[in-house]
């Protein structure tokens, strides 16, 4: 599919503020500066749509935006700053999986996961807890530019590896650069067969 408009539409303390569910969406989340921004930015060809390295400890919102007239894509905060007070994360923590348990018109979260480093704990327990839910994933392995190819296939097989003891499936995974656009073509088709189909 091709990306023709794309628009910020609101950005929503919590779940009952989010507009409503009349079309389809699909949330992206990850660890903060795993490259979610970037990556949003190569997807819908527009720079500077989602805010690049946001400041940690800043006020965490659900983004929406709409994409011609047709579907949302959802911008959630990022988990896993180290300096941000317990408070901010349990406030994180209910924001997020208030939304991600009850959003109904939510057909996939995609899970960003960096690809220069190993499984991380933070990562496979937020993904074994999507798993855990029945909440639908596929997984964006990010920075393919940054890291040797060899080595950054070896952590994502040891991601998917970790993944056995609760998926079932393992769920189907992307490999991308929004340096370099890779990936942007297989994501871009992908949103086609979800939204088109
Ligand atoms: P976010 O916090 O997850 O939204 O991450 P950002 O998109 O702000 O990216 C965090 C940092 O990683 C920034 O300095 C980006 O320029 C960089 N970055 C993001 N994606 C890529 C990528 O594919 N390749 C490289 N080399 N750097 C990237």
């Amino acid at each position: 599919m091709k990306i023709k408009e794309a628009k910020f539409l609101k950005s929503s303390a919590n779940y009952e503020k989010c507009p409503p569910a009349n079309l389809p969406e699909v949330a992206f989340i990850g660890r903060s500066n795993v490259g979610k921004s970037s990556l949003i930015n190569m997807l819908t060809g527009i720079k500077n749509m989602a805010k690049t390295s946001s400041t940690p400890g800043k006020t965490q919102l659900i983004n929406h935006f709409i994409v011609d007239d047709k579907w949302y894509l959802v911008d959630l905060p990022g988990y896993g700053f180290a300096k941000v007070p317990l408070s901010e994360k349990a406030k994180w923590e209910k924001m997020t999986w208030d939304y991600l348990l009850n959003r109904v018109n939510l057909m996939y979260v995609f899970v960003l996961i960096d690809m220069r480093i190993p499984p991380q704990k933070i990562d496979l327990d937020f993904v074994k807890k999507l798993g855990q839910s029945d909440i639908p994933i596929k997984i964006i392995f990010t920075k393919a530019d940054k890291v040797k190819t060899l080595e950054g296939q070896k952590n994502i097989n040891a991601f998917r590896e970790a993944l056995t003891a609760d998926w079932a499936i393992i769920p189907e995974y992307f490999i991308t650069s929004a340096e370099r656009r890779t990936g942007k073509v297989e994501l871009l088709g992908l949103l086609g067969e979800i939204f088109e189909a």
